[in-house]
């Protein structure tokens, strides 16, 4: 157990002695390994966002449009199941680097993956099309949460930079996030673009699919940088030992791909029968205090982990409605314009990334000030969700404001401003304290199940989502009421747990 209380002997995932030289010469004093994960993860960030921002209005253009022609429904059906799919196979990529490979060579095999979908993609078919799904989402589950964990392993227990360097990362990932959909999205849809392909004797139809081959082209960059400072890595994320019989788990390793597919499947279910929502809220409750009641210190932390993880679900619900309600939010109710000039709406994608980059710094120079003296992480916690809360509940005087006409752009940009304390809050302190809590041999699991709230998130953003009514700004009002007073109330259970899980983590912070 890596704990900040009893250090533990270093082992394969585990950390470097401050005296390290590896352990400084990064970005801000951290870590020189933290500048080389911190462009990785922009890179591949940048690939994940610049598609994401296309694969919407892709699916739904007509062929004579250059897209696939689907209807609304089955486009954000696919969209739905691609956005959680991603995020759930993290389950399983941290399972193969914690009993297979290590992390180390999983963010490499994963990340070749990931640029073989976007390349996939870069061909005019619905085959090439599908087969690039389904390989980013193999290899984001790859990636995602293994170099997350590898950001954990640059930190000895206990060091107080650890917050602060995953801040940094963040950061990292929004710098990518916020540059990928101006780039992939002129490529797919400017007229200057398609302008250019005419002249040079090349089908303009085919712009979608040059922005999908310039995600690729950025997590190629990151890759080829991973590879060039692979020596600054070289002390984390190695594989694990083998068995003293040479044996490697395959069948539990069938067991998690199985238990994925029909988590999958189940999640699924949730858009026809909502109830099975319910289901899975008991089953997490069950599952805290199953752990949380037991007599030995690593069931009581995975008790700790799953309130962060239930925490994080309702986090993401809310906050992954950016891609849905607030998107039509933006592009009905909103004037998007500053100074008299118009922009599209869906601008306004990047505009999270955007306080994102501007706050995070902040924030770990807070939490470096504040060094022991900083709010536990389920304090943490719970302040991102009330923040998030907070962010419907300003909703509620604008939908109400719609009656006369779109609002002006400053609600949303406040919106987002909220939102994003709130996400600066939870999002990368629960990667750090994730990489605290796990035992060392489980942390890529952790990490991965870290991950599948943010499958179950944005899943139940969908759910709730699909409430969203323009007709009536009273009903408007009341969609973002009644949410975030439900928020609201999880705030207050989590404020009222806040000692029992510090209990739970024994220890860590
Ligand atoms: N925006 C962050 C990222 O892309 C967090 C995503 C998540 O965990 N839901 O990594």
């Amino acid at each position: 157990m890596s704990s900040a209380s009893a250090p533990s002997a270093p082992s394969d995932l585990g950390p470097v002695p401050t005296t390290d030289p590896r352990a400084t010469g990064g970005i801000g004093g951290h870590p020189r390994g933290l500048t080389t994960l911190f462009f990785t993860e922009m890179w591949e960030r940048f690939s994940y966002y610049g598609m994401r921002a296309l694969l919407m209005l892709f699916m739904v253009r007509t062929a004579a449009e250059g897209g696939l022609g689907y209807d609304t429904r089955s486009a954000a059906t696919i969209y739905g199941t691609y956005t959680m799919s991603v995020y759930l196979l993290s389950i399983l990529g941290g399972f193969i680097a914690d009993n297979f490979i290590g992390a180390r060579r999983a963010v490499l095999v994963g990340g070749a993956v990931i640029a073989t979908g976007h390349f996939s993609m870069a061909f005019d078919s619905p085959a090439t099309f599908f087969a690039g799904l389904v390989l980013i989402a193999l290899g984001t589950g790859l990636l995602k949460p293994n170099i997350s964990t590898m950001v954990g392993s640059l930190y000895a227990p206990g060091d107080e930079r650890r917050d602060a360097g995953f801040s940094i990362f963040y950061m990292g990932i929004n710098l990518g996030a916020f540059i990928a959909p101006l780039i992939t999205g002129y490529l797919a849809q400017g007229p200057g673009w398609q302008r250019i392909l005419a002249s040079a004797g090349l089908d303009p139809l085919h712009s979608w699919h040059w922005g999908f081959a310039a995600a690729g082209v950025g997590m190629t960059f990151g890759l080829i940088m991973y590879v060039i400072q692979r020596d600054r890595l070289a002390h984390v994320g190695r594989p694990p030992a083998p068995a003293a019989d040479g044996s490697r788990p395959w069948g539990r390793l069938a067991l998690v791909a199985l238990g994925s597919l029909l988590l999958i499947g189940a999640m699924l279910a949730c858009d026809r029968w909502p109830e099975v929502v319910y289901g899975l809220f008991a089953l997490q409750v069950g599952a805290i205090l199953h752990f949380a009641f037991r007599a030995d210190a690593d069931s009581k932390r995975l008790a700790a982990i799953l309130v962060f993880f239930f925490a994080a679900e309702i986090f993401w619900a809310i906050f992954e409605q950016t891609g849905s309600t607030i998107s039509l939010f933006a592009d009905r109710f909103t004037r998007n314009e500053v100074f008299g000039w118009s922009f599209p709406s869906s601008w306004w994608q990047s505009v999270n990334s955007v306080w994102v980059i501007l706050l995070a710094p902040l924030f770990a120079l807070l939490w470096i000030r504040l060094g022991p003296r900083q709010p536990s992480s389920p304090l943490k916690f719970a302040l991102g969700l009330l923040f998030v809360a907070l962010s419907f509940a300003l909703m509620v005087p604008a939908a109400r404001l719609t009656a006369a006409g779109r609002v002006g752009p400053g609600w949303l940009l406040a919106l987002f401003l909220v939102q994003t304390v709130g996400e600066m809050l939870l999002s990368p302190v629960g990667l750090s304290t994730m990489t605290k809590l796990a035992p060392d041999r489980l942390v890529g699991l952790v990490m991965g199940i870290w991950f599948l709230a943010a499958a179950l998130g944005n899943k139940l953003a969908g759910v709730l989502a699909g409430d969203f009514s323009g007709e009536d700004p009273g009903q408007l009002a009341t969609f973002f009421w009644h949410q975030a007073l439900g928020v609201g109330a999880c705030t207050l259970v989590l404020l009222a747990l806040v000692p029992w899980i510090r209990r739970l983590m024994g220890g860590v912070r």
